[in-house]
């Protein structure tokens, strides 16, 4: 079993962008700057807001932090977000979700300009990337299939079981791993709450992607021998043994799942890590261009 190793495969390609920052300085042009707007003070957002913003100082991006209080109106929260589009010095823009219930979070994401949409989730981004034209690719299965091709594992003709739905991870990665592309010319099952026989399709899969939000839920009975498994799960659970009382844990029982695999995300430095790697990556295009 070989880990794919997200912090450091991060790490490697921040470190390609850093030099590509300096070359855009050192030539005049513009530095990248992203601008997130968080929404309140839900504990995991500001834990990956804090990471991205960290992670703009690290590369030499500018970074702006809007902070806007939980009670704020959607029409104020439009009018930020129109100001960003406005804004030539900003070059990407990102709202962190979840959204307080009062917020419409495709109102949100349809103001955005699809020029700075470095999350990708702009319906013009999905759209594009659909139908396989340049675009921001959403950042989490960007930054996995980004990993995949680091490793140089083998995907075409693979079958690859993705566990999941969601607009912004299950469904964008089961398009990109069944595109004509390397990595991708996969043989997808998008499966959800409502698969049945989830054990027996994740039996037959050579790689799994399990994007669920539920600790823990992908076990070693569900997981053929040689298989590849990317946890995109980030779920907090209880443990008394930590100072904190909580730890991080995917969607999949790492410790009965990884002996049977041939190469496997850990969470935390797995997905993650990547994610942000991703984002930062789109934050350069939106000022080199797609
Ligand atoms: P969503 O809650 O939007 O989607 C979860 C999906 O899982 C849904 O499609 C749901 O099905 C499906 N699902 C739920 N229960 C089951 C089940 N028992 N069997 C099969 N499918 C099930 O979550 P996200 O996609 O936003 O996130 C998924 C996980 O990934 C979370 O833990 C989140 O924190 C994490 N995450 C991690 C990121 C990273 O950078 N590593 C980035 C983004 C998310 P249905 O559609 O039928 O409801």
């Amino acid at each position: 079993m070989q880990l794919l190793d997200g912090k450091k495969v991060s790490e490697s390609l921040l470190a390609e962008i850093a030099v590509s920052v300096k070359e855009l300085k050192e030539a005049g042009k513009k530095t990248p700057h992203l601008a997130a707007i968080l929404v309140g003070n839900n504990p995991a957002s500001e834990a990956y807001v804090g990471s991205k913003v960290k992670t703009c100082e690290q590369i030499g991006f500018a970074s702006t932090l809007l902070r806007l209080e939980q009670d704020i109106t959607e029409a104020a929260l439009l009018e930020h977000i129109r100001n960003f589009n406005d804004n030539p010095d900003v070059d990407g823009i990102l709202v962190q979700l979840p959204l307080p219930a009062h917020i419409s979070e495709s109102r949100v994401i349809n103001t955005i300009d699809p020029a700075k949409d470095v999350d990708g989730f702009h319906p013009i981004s999905l759209g594009r990337m659909v139908l396989g034209e340049p675009t921001f690719i959403s950042a989490t299965p960007n930054g996995i299939m980004m990993l995949l091709d680091y490793y140089k594992i083998e995907t075409a003709g693979k079958n690859c079981v993705v566990i999941g739905r969601s607009n912004i991870v299950g469904t964008p990665m089961s398009i990109l791993l069944s595109r004509n592309s390397n990595p991708g010319n996969c043989t997808v099952t998008l499966c959800h709450s409502r698969t049945q026989n989830l054990k027996e399709i994740c039996l037959g899969a050579d790689i799994i992607v399990a994007a669920i939000g539920r600790p823990n839920y992908v076990t070693a009975d569900m997981v053929k021998e040689g298989a590849v498994v990317i946890d995109v799960g980030i779920n907090r659970i209880d443990d008394p043994s930590r100072k904190s009382g909580s730890r991080l844990v995917g969607d999949v029982d790492f410790d009965q799942v990884a002996p049977k695999c041939s190469y496997i995300t850990p969470v935390p430095g797995g997905v993650g890590k990547m994610t942000i790697c991703a984002l930062m990556n789109n934050t350069l295009l939106a000022v080199k261009g797609i």
